[in-house]
């Protein structure tokens, strides 16, 4: 018996002493690097090595040039990083990649109305492509034009095009005359639950519309609506987008509102072909059919089908939305608004019950709650409603507060307590002037992404893309100085160091999708998704963090995106 074994161990080693050796060989080596690996001691510290191995699709060691070196072999691909700058992938881990065509035109730097008309007209002029039949603009910002554009402004530039322009908040709109007359919607039409057609004086439509019911109006078969919503049009979306995203350094992201049907869509883009991993959130008004999807999804997983539980696609999120905006300052706050002894913003449509009662469901779904929610008087309820469901069915739910945008004291306390995950927006490059009537004493409890820090709430850092521009060094800068593009810094208290910066972006994302196993750091035996920078943030001046230079984006071992020579 002990012969037969010995045997079997002589016999086991002889294959390990003709292939073992090989097997082990890295795929990749790459050296003279400064890797900022973010597998810190403590969230938002970074330890920094010179090397990595890559085996699979994984980090299969880390360490110095010579440790890394001596584990090459005869095939292993060698990457000379020249003492450029490594993190790991990006994570935005909230963003909404197909809410705008691809073929709107962006609005965001637009000044004066003039302007603005000239840029539209430029482009019916030119055959600018108009998705559907419409002309597109996004991201228009009235308090750089002085005020939003209405139907007069937008029918000078045409009175057979629809046009629709969105506001870079992307709950209100601004739509021409051909736009209403082609669906119908005119001074007699009501305003849907939950929608406004805004009025001049006299009752007729001014053309600016705010949330989705009262948009839905103007789409009809005649005028269908431009945003991507069948699966075609999903597909081309995200065919466009994988490639942008990997041009910026993200290797993973969450689209924070997906209608459930939609999931066929992600699947059918194949993310694991195209090298993005995408943490889906399923829009909260459809819970029937989420329910529907997690039962199927179940029997998926019973037959060993990972469709939407693998490395690459992932549906165990719900967006809700609980409470109101903060461009439009209507978030309801605990004290009165600055400058407005009498006004807390607008009481939240949904009760404390029923809020509840919401929460309740998607967390005895086994699902994670990610809540839309600005004032504190909101995001108080969230909290409640969470604790509430966690009392009654306790479990590692991690639930997400998403924008968080005005917090106090308690409010971080009971995050940290409760492990919620905290999502704020990074957007004061763009949006300072924005949050300026919100009163300079409010500024420091406005995104508390150092308070998070110091509460050890874990942060998730995110664009909320197209809200705010997509590029990820651009939101790290914005984390870090908390200056506008005008140059003025909003509540320095919350500034972020970049180590804390670049984890957000990174390690944060991880934890939220219960992924920091897997990624988020440059750790042996993590998925391989790294980006090599032409400089080290830290080491430039701030405002030129958003300039630095991505030169390589790799996703599971594999280049996905190389600069071009200069
Ligand atoms: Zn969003």
């Amino acid at each position: 018996m002990l012969r037969h074994h010995l045997f079997a161990l002589f016999f086991l080693s002889a294959i390990c002493l003709s292939g073992c050796g090989n097997n082990s060989e890295p795929d990749l080596i790459a050296f003279n690097g400064n890797v900022l690996t973010m597998a810190g001691q403590n969230p938002g510290e970074t330890t920094i090595v010179s090397a990595f191995a890559i085996k699979n699709g994984n980090f299969s060691a880390v360490g110095s040039d010579a440790q890394i070196k001596a584990l090459a072999g005869n095939k292993t691909e060698r990457l000379d990083l020249q003492g450029r700058t490594v993190v790991p992938g990006f994570n935005d881990a909230h963003m909404h990649p197909l809410a705008m065509p691809s073929q709107a035109i962006d609005l965001s730097e637009i000044d004066s109305m003039a302007q603005l008309q000239n840029r539209l007209s430029q482009a019916l002029n030119s055959q600018h492509p108009r998705p559907y039949g419409w002309l597109i603009g996004m991201s228009y910002d009235d308090t750089r034009l002085g005020r939003h554009p209405n139907r007069e402004d937008l029918d000078k530039i045409s009175t057979q095009v629809p046009i629709l322009l969105l506001h870079a908040s992307m709950h209100l709109c601004a739509v021409n005359s051909v736009a209403l007359n082609n669906a119908g919607v005119n001074h007699d039409t009501q305003d849907p639950p939950g929608g406004k057609l805004f009025r001049d004086k006299s009752g007729q439509l001014s053309g600016l519309i705010s949330e989705r019911p009262a948009l839905e109006l103007l789409f009809n078969e005649q005028q269908p609506q431009p945003f991507p919503h069948d699966l075609a049009s999903v597909l081309d979306g995200l065919e466009a987008f994988y490639p942008l995203a990997h041009s910026l350094g993200i290797t993973s992201y969450g689209d924070a509102l997906v209608p459930p049907e939609l999931a066929l869509g992600y699947l059918l883009s194949d993310p694991q072909s195209a090298g993005m991993r995408v943490n889906l959130m399923f829009d909260g008004e459809k819970m029937p059919a989420i329910q529907y999807f997690v039962e199927l999804n179940s029997l998926l997983e019973s037959l060993g089908l990972n469709w939407f539980s693998s490395p690459w696609l992932r549906a165990k999120t719900v967006k809700l939305f609980h409470g109101m905006s903060l461009s439009g300052r209507t978030a309801r706050q605990f004290k009165h608004y600055h400058g407005r002894p009498n006004y807390f913003g607008e009481e939240p449509q949904r009760g404390q019950a029923e809020l509840n009662a919401l929460i309740e469901e998607v967390h005895q779904l086994g699902m994670q709650a990610a809540v839309h929610s600005n004032g504190d008087y909101e995001i108080d309820m969230v909290l409640k409603a969470i604790a509430a469901a966690n009392a009654s069915a306790p479990r590692e739910h991690r639930h997400r507060i998403e924008h968080g945008s005005i917090v106090n004291e308690n409010i971080l306390q009971r995050m940290a307590e409760q492990d919620v995950v905290y999502a704020p927006h990074s957007y004061i490059y763009e949006k300072g002037p924005m949050i300026e009537p919100y009163g300079a004493l409010l500024w420091p409890r406005m995104f508390a992404n150092k308070s998070a820090f110091d509460y050890g709430i874990v942060n998730a850092a995110n664009s909320d893309y197209p809200v705010s521009a997509l590029p990820p060094l651009l939101r790290i800068q914005s984390l870090l100085s908390r200056r506008s593009r005008a140059g003025k810094v909003y509540g320095p208290e919350q500034r972020l160091s970049i180590e804390q910066a670049l984890w957000a972006y990174t390690m944060g994302g991880a934890y939220a999708t219960f992924e920091e196993r897997y990624k988020g750091s440059i750790e042996t035996g993590k998925y391989a998704d790294f980006v090599v920078l032409a400089e080290h943030p830290g080491k430039v001046e701030e405002d030129k963090i958003k300039d630095i230079k991505i030169l390589a984006t790799y996703v599971d071992g594999i280049k996905r995106y190389q600069a071009s020579a200069e």
